[in-house]
């Protein structure tokens, strides 16, 4: 694969040059550590940062999203028919997102992009973007990407990855789409960089010291799973707040609302979370999961067994470990992660027994 370097006294030029072509997109300083946000003509992204505190799936799965919309004016033509809401698709690139929220956003296809099923609110947006990842050489310490199917210097999901060497930047392309926004920035100084790449891997995975361990989820029985004794306990602290759902990279639940202002309205797909009671309030006034035990059992499950027996690409989690960083009460998937993985170790040894 082609390999670039890109000297940092060109990277800003590179990056004027992409926005002829390019809405850009990047991380900034926020309020509260970094965002990924739209970047301005001369503004540019900073990488003074492990990871960005929100996810980047906003970019294709926004938080708020209108989708239709409809006119009760009966004066107007077409009053009363919904009409799609075609967003901005001019091409945009996200410069230098992680790795693993790479992956996370192809564990999010998944879903939205199957043979029964498209988004295609998701599937223009996604197509429309070009995914350039930042290798991650210091990662946090809570951070378990190398046993979540990913890692540092993942590839899947990216068009580019590059790699912060010192006064360059090396830039693997790999997709058409990567190589195209490659030459649109002028960055072509081909190099034999592919040791630098695998040496600066193996030192990056060897900082990722928190791991999970996966192996007996697969073949878990559910039920045992789901009737496991350790989920009040699991669940206790548990306040159903929801950061977790809106912070992870691949949670995808949303809810459809309609707005209506004056004689207009609109159809709005809005992220929603398995943690709040209303998410499966039926208008009976039954729900199905009442409790929060249900709930928090609801999420793992979701990431860590369902996901797993239904996709066969391993679990729902990519190991980018915000849950646990933002969590107030200290909920950790690693732990829990543990127990599911233990229990069905113990569950099959009695079923073999
Ligand atoms: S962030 Fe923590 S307290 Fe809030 S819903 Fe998630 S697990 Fe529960
Ligand atoms: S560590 Fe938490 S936030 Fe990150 S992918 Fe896994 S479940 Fe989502």
């Amino acid at each position: 694969m082609k390999v670039v370097k890109i000297e940092k006294n060109r990277w800003e030029t590179g990056l004027d040059a992409l926005c002829d072509a390019y809405r850009l997109f990047g991380p900034v300083k926020a309020k509260e550590g970094h965002e990924l946000k739209e970047l301005a003509q001369g503004e540019f992204p900073d990488y003074n940062m492990l990871n960005t505190r929100l996810s980047p799936k906003a970019i294709a799965f926004p938080q708020s999203e209108d989708i239709l919309e409809f006119s009760l004016d009966p004066n107007e033509e077409d009053h009363h028919i919904m009409k799609e809401v075609v967003g901005n698709l001019t091409p945009r690139a996200v410069i230098g997102m992680r790795p693993c929220d790479a992956r996370a956003l192809a564990l999010l296809d998944l879903n939205f992009d199957t043979e029964e099923y498209k988004d295609p609110y998701w599937i223009r947006a996604y197509e429309a973007t070009t995914f350039v990842g930042l290798a991650c050489d210091n990662p946090y310490t809570s951070c378990f990407c190398t046993t979540a199917g990913c890692g540092p210097y993942h590839e899947q999901g990216l068009d580019v990855l590059l790699t912060d060497n010192g006064d360059h930047y090396l830039g693997k392309a790999l997709t058409d789409k990567g190589q195209a926004l490659l030459d649109s920035a002028g960055w072509n100084e081909t190099v034999d960089g592919e040791g630098v790449f695998a040496d600066k891997q193996a030192a990056a995975e060897a900082k990722i010291v928190s791991t999970i361990e996966t192996d007996k989820l697969r073949d878990a029985d559910t039920l045992a799973l789901h009737g496991a004794p350790f989920w009040e306990d699991v669940s206790f602290a548990c306040i159903n707040c929801g950061t977790c759902t809106f912070l992870c990279p691949t949670c995808w639940c949303f809810d459809i609302q309609d707005e209506v202002h004056g004689r207009s309205g609109k159809r709005l797909k809005n992220w929603d979370s398995c943690m709040f009671p209303l998410f499966t309030l039926h208008t009976t006034g039954h729900n199905p999961r009442g409790t929060k035990l249900q709930r928090t059992r609801q999420r793992f499950m979701h990431k860590l067994k369902y996901f797993v027996d239904k996709y066969e690409t391993g679990t729902m989690c990519v190991g980018c470990g915000r849950c646990g960083r933002q969590c107030p009460v200290n909920i950790d998937i690693r732990k829990v992660c543990d127990l599911m993985n233990s229990h069905a170790a113990i569950d099959s040894c009695v079923t073999e027994g």
